[in-house]
């Protein structure tokens, strides 16, 4: 009852990735009030913390928001499924843990003051702890835990043997600034010994007892309070309403407070539009005051389109599957798993499945790689691979055993497709219109195309040739550019990268929403916004680093310990 009464100097809406770190930066100052409203429960459940437990959380009925896209006419009206996390920690708490920064030119190519390599690398450095010894382009003291892969399983040996046949180079860190990111290897995760490192677990936690710091789980926020003063419109508070009894509130701010928008890609741009901040013609047709005219709200939204190519192992080597290790012929979980993760850190538990791959350019047209194949010790059941993942954690309800071999999850990692998230209604429950548009740029299609030639090749290189026998997905059969095109429509599904949808920039009247300055919304007072959605282009490899670095950023400059653009003093404080 205490919101109602008290005022807060920043009210930080969504407790996901960026809104943790916000959270712990900006209450480590005593005499500033922070409350953060988070829509879903805390980040304690054992899935989460457990990697493996990944399977469990697509879809999850509360963890997950359970999201899809409008139909998709391109993709044999398809509706594809958009996960996002909904709890302390948001998509950290559900994601993949892989830990990747992209390349130096993703961001130098956004020509933004202040955005460039240079800038970024200090602050990826600054927010990370990489567990295994000192190295270049890492960072010791930072809260975000990073560590190499803990699993190991003799598939990842022999698919880093077949990509060495098939022309691949080493790669022995994605996340080396001095060499270009093509190459096979680890990927490295945000994990501390096997543990997920969620920005919940690493930022939060630590400042829950704060006096000054007030979080509320179950509180959705359901619209921004912008008052239309003289000097212009003022952000004053927000509403929001909890989960369990459906009662409504509204939270204030102090003077000179800010409301930070940390609700991530989707429903950022969706809060501001129900708050009258969005393209005027979207909002007047919901019957919507407009309280600032912002085109660029909601569109620019990108993805890493995917696909995948699964390969049956010969009889004999069914049990080197991840999946094998796992679950026993019943579909129970081994104790033997259990003991390792318990006992060692390690074994098929401490995985989420994804932790060792590649990135290749499937063409010399490409000046970075395009593609990222993510190599799963497993197959694929259904080639939707985020299918394969649900079918996978619901594994005990069939009580069977899964079949053994590998998967390819190809992913395209510098997509330029574009869609974007709109109003479906004025009311705050029905979730927004997200168009996901794959493939509106052709040359993505083309990526994922070239990116299952290039799976095979991989695949039939001797090390992997020798273990595996039937191709399930696509299947041989599916061999002419037509048919490949044709197989990835009807399987596509996401990356789970979605960004862009408040994109920073220079002016609103080129489709920025907030200025890369500041991160303030442009035209409105007192309200910033600090996730995914402000990546003005997404980033090729996963976005959550992406993410951390931004919102460590907005923390230092709220603190005014640094200024974003132009670098004119030292950026870490
Ligand atoms: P989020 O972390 O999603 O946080 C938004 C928060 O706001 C959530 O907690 C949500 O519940 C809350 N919220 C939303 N609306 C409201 C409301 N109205 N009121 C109150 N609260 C609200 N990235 C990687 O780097 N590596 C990976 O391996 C990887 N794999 C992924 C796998 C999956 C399944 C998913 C979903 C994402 C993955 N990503 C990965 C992407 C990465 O996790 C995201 O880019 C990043 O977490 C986005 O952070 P954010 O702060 O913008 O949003």
């Amino acid at each position: 009852a205490s919101v109602q009464t008290e005022k807060f100097d920043y009210i930080v809406v969504g407790g996901g990735t960026a809104g943790c770190i916000l959270a712990n930066k900006l209450s480590a100052d005593g005499s500033k009030k922070v409350l953060v409203l988070e829509a879903g429960p805390s980040g304690d459940a054992m899935e989460v913390a457990v990697p493996a437990g990944i399977a469990r959380l697509f879809a999850h009925p509360v963890l997950d928001w359970g999201m899809s896209s409008v139909t998709q006419p391109q993709l044999v009206a398809r509706e594809i499924y958009l996960a996002r996390g909904r709890l302390l920690g948001g998509s950290s708490g559900t994601n993949a843990t892989l830990y990747h920064r992209g390349t130096p030119a993703d961001y130098d190519s956004w020509g933004l003051e202040g955005w460039t390599s240079k800038d970024v690398l200090d602050w990826f450095i600054k927010a990370e702890c990489y567990a295994d010894g000192p190295r270049a382009f890492h960072g010791q003291s930072g809260s975000m835990n990073v560590e190499q892969p803990r699993y190991q399983n003799v598939l990842h040996d022999e698919f880093f043997r077949a990509a060495a046949a098939a022309g691949i180079p080493a790669n022995p860190d994605f996340n080396d600034w001095s060499r270009p990111q093509e190459g096979y290897g680890e990927f490295q995760v945000a994990q501390k010994k096997a543990e997920r490192a969620d920005t919940y677990r690493t930022y939060l936690k630590p400042a829950m007892g704060r006096e000054n710091l007030k979080v509320v789980t179950g509180a959705r926020t359901t619209k921004v309070n912008v008052e239309k003063g003289s000097a212009g419109p003022l952000a004053r508070g927000v509403e929001y309403a909890t989960q369990q009894f459906g009662q409504r509130y509204t939270a204030e701010l102090a003077p000179g407070g800010e409301v930070l928008m940390c609700a991530g890609a989707v429903h950022t741009p969706h809060l501001l539009m129900l708050s009258g901040i969005g393209p005027a013609s979207a909002l007047l047709e919901h019957d919507l005051d407009v309280v600032a005219n912002l085109p660029g709200v909601g569109s620019n939204l990108q993805d890493h389109p995917a696909a995948v190519l699964a390969v049956r192992s010969k009889p004999e080597f069914e049990g080197l599957s991840v999946t094998s290790e796992i679950y026993d012929a019943k579909g129970n979980i081994r104790i033997g798993a259990v003991l390792k993760y318990l006992i060692g850190r390690n074994g098929p538990l401490a995985t989420t499945g994804c932790d060792h791959g590649a990135f290749v350019r499937t063409s010399a047209a490409h000046s970075q790689p395009d593609l990222q194949m993510r190599f799963v010790p497993g197959c694929a059941l259904v080639a939707d691979g985020v299918k394969a993942y649900v079918a996978f954690g619901e594994l005990k309800k069939q009580g069977c055993a899964w079949p053994g071999g590998i998967t390819l999850q190809l992913l395209a990692i510098r997509a330029k497709s574009k869609g974007s998230v709109g109003l479906k209604a004025a009311d705050p429950f029905t979730n927004p219109s997200i168009n996901i548009n794959y493939f509106s740029d052709p040359e993505d299609l083309a990526t994922l195309r070239n990116g299952v030639r290039f799976a095979r090749e991989i695949v039939a290189q001797e090390p992997l040739r020798k273990l595996l026998e039937e191709e399930t997905f696509p299947g041989e059969r599916i061999a002419s550019d037509t048919d490949i095109d044709e197989y990835v429509r009807r399987t596509v599904h996401s990356g789970n990268a979605l960004v862009g949808t408040c994109a920073m920039g220079t002016s609103p009247a080129s489709g920025a929403v907030v200025s890369s300055a500041d991160l303030k919304v442009f035209g409105v007072e007192g309200l910033r916004v600090v996730d995914a959605s402000v990546l003005p282009h997404i980033p090729g490899g996963q976005t959550g680093a992406a993410t951390v670095m931004v919102a460590e950023r907005a923390a230092a400059l709220l603190l005014g310990r640094t200024t974003i653009a132009p670098r004119r003093e030292p950026v870490c404080a």
